[in-house]
């Protein structure tokens, strides 16, 4: 069996990806989230071990120390990383992993794993982008004017990204995102296991390879 595909989700605090990012794996049974750990207090509505773990900043160094994480990044003051156990489990069983992450986050990524698949999601406006970080009613105005300005710098890494999406509208972006991997998973390169077994047998004809 051929690994599980990993996408890779960047954009802007703000643009959406969050909202984008729960409804595409919602709507996609062999696509799982990678649940990031943080040192960020949870915001209102958030659950532990299930939109972040939330952990102390000792716990999270020494994390860092032992080498538990895919990629890691400090944003807006507060540590973010990606376990990498999670992410090879998710993958060794043939499942799909989505890592909704910061561009530094994705440039560890591009540097030290092969294959991954790297979306950007861009806000219809910078104006639209202002009205939803303002929306978020958690953030102290600081936090907004930082994430703000953050956005502009973060827009010129789209060149890096494979893909970009207009979050317009959130279920065309899901449908985009959908596509994508739809496409991904057609990939003659990623599917060698899969391509030889077809090859060996003869016949193409078992639908259940379109997984
Ligand atoms: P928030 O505090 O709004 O949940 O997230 C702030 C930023 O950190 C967002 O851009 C989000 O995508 C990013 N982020 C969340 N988890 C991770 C992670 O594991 N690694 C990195 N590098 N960034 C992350």
């Amino acid at each position: 069996m051929d690994k599980g595909l990993f996408l890779v989700i960047s954009g802007p605090s703000g643009v959406g990806k969050g909202t984008v990012c729960k409804k595409v794996v919602g709507r996609n049974e062999r696509l799982l989230h990678s649940i990031s750990m943080t040192t960020r207090a949870p915001r209102k509505g958030e659950k532990e071990g299930v939109d972040y773990n939330f952990v102390k900043e000792e716990e999270f160094i020494e994390l860092i120390d032992s080498g538990a994480f895919m990629e890691w990044a400090r944003v807006y003051g507060n540590y973010y990383g990606t376990p990498a156990l999670r992410v090879e489990e998710i993958r060794a069983k043939g499942f799909d992993v989505l890592l909704e992450i910061d561009v530094q986050g994705a440039k560890q990524i591009r540097s030290n794993y092969e294959g991954g698949i790297f979306v950007f999601l861009l806000p219809p406006s910078m104006e639209e982008l202002l009205r939803r970080i303002k929306e978020r009613a958690t953030d102290s105005s600081d936090n907004i004017a930082k994430r703000y300005s953050a956005a502009y710098n973060e827009l010129q890494e789209v060149w890096k990204y494979d893909y970009f999406i207009v979050n317009n509208d959130i279920s065309s972006a899901v449908k985009r995102i959908e596509a994508i991997i739809l496409a991904e998973k057609c990939r003659v390169n990623k599917n060698n296991k899969l391509l030889y077994h077809i090859l060996e047998k003869g016949d193409c004809s078992d639908t259940s390879v379109n997984r």
